[in-house]
């Protein structure tokens, strides 16, 4: 829903201030439609109804996997894909994976949104209705934007959708924002953002050399540089950043190198998620062995770490898998041919 529009019209209609607030928080608590705000006149749903659009995307296909993930992709109003995802753990907790872009600009070569053709920037709204369209299905407590797109590239609007995700029963706290390392926006991030949002780095090598060759971005901002501001948000905030690196077999899995990302991080400010490789074409993933002897380094030298469980990969929603329509891909591999 976008609010701006949504205050515009009813300033219009000459209603009290109070209504947006009143639309947004039963829009924020999952209400199907303007029909369910049963405290507005209903002439007034009905005006809403025809000149507000209750989201800005609309829902293209929805897959649930056999962990019972949920994959939706969505068009944007001009026609853009994009996709996001809910995560269910047995725990409870339900964790969304939100896109900020549609495609991605940046050419990862592990990741499958990097081989799909960009589109733009998302709206906050656009991002905010990701998560309305999961919390009209269920409760969510969590959110990471680690769908789609570089979120330190379009760093306001990924601020401004953030800072609506709490009247949704995501707080900050549980809000992570993920980055390759793109440093104006990382830097603007460390030195402004004051609520207690997480932050996460992709981070996949632990040298220069490698980390250019599997993340081009990396020529651009080199590792140090990249670091020093993770540790400048460790000194300000005292919240440790994760960092994330997807175990690619023959490539940066070998004990040494876990040894180099041990010394590289050290004991104080991180902590690793290692990410099992999930199939896009490029790379075979590490074996369970390799991934364990990999976190044993870092174990040894006190650099706490986790391997991440996998989820949804049979739908192909897994970390790395999302790139819109196969439609998509088959023009961008026809293009690249
Ligand atoms: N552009 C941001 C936000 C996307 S996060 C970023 O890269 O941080 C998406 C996460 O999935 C990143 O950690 C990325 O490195 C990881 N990933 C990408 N491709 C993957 C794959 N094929 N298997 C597992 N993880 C992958």
């Amino acid at each position: 829903m976008d609010v701006s529009l949504l205050e515009s019209a009813l300033h219009d209609r000459g209603e009290p201030a109070y209504r947006a607030q009143q639309v947004w928080e039963w829009t924020a608590r999952g209400a199907a439609g303007y029909d369910a705000m049963t405290n507005l006149p209903r002439a007034l749903r009905e005006a809403l109804e025809a000149d507000v659009p209750f989201s800005t995307l609309a829902v293209e296909t929805q897959g649930e996997s056999r962990d019972g993930t949920v994959k939706t992709l969505f068009r944007t109003a001009d026609g853009h894909p994009v996709e996001a995802v809910l995560m269910r753990y047995r725990d409870g907790r339900r964790s969304l994976c939100l896109s900020s872009q549609s495609g991605c600009p940046l050419t990862c070569t592990f990741c499958a949104t990097g081989q799909m053709a960009f589109g733009r920037n998302l709206t906050a709204w656009e991002i905010v209705d990701q998560a309305l369209h999961f919390r009209r299905i269920e409760p969510v407590d969590h959110a990471v934007f680690m769908g789609m797109g570089e979120p330190m590239l379009n760093l306001d609007e990924v601020l401004a959708a953030a800072r609506r995700l709490p009247a949704l029963g995501i707080t900050h706290r549980r809000t992570t924002i993920s980055t390759v390392g793109w440093l104006p926006g990382l830097k603007r991030f460390v030195s402004d953002v004051d609520e207690p949002i997480r932050l996460a780095l992709s981070i996949h090598a632990a040298d220069d050399e490698l980390r250019s060759q599997i993340m081009p971005v990396n020529v651009r901002y080199p590792l140090r540089e990249v670091l020093a501001e993770c540790r400048r948000h460790y000194a300000i905030t005292n919240r440790r950043v994760f960092v994330e690196y997807v175990m690619l077999n023959g490539v940066n899995d070998s004990p040494e190198q876990g040894r180099a990302l041990a010394e590289l991080l050290g004991p104080k400010g991180f902590k690793v998620n290692l990410i099992p490789y999930n199939p896009t074409g490029m790379y075979d993933g590490s074996s369970r062995t390799r991934i364990a002897a990999f976190k044993a380094q870092l174990d040894r030298a006190h650099v706490p770490a986790t391997v991440r469980l996998t989820r949804g990969r049979d739908i192909e929603a897994a970390c790395g898998q999302l790139a819109a329509a196969p439609k998509e891909r088959q023009r961008t591999v026809a293009s690249a041919r």
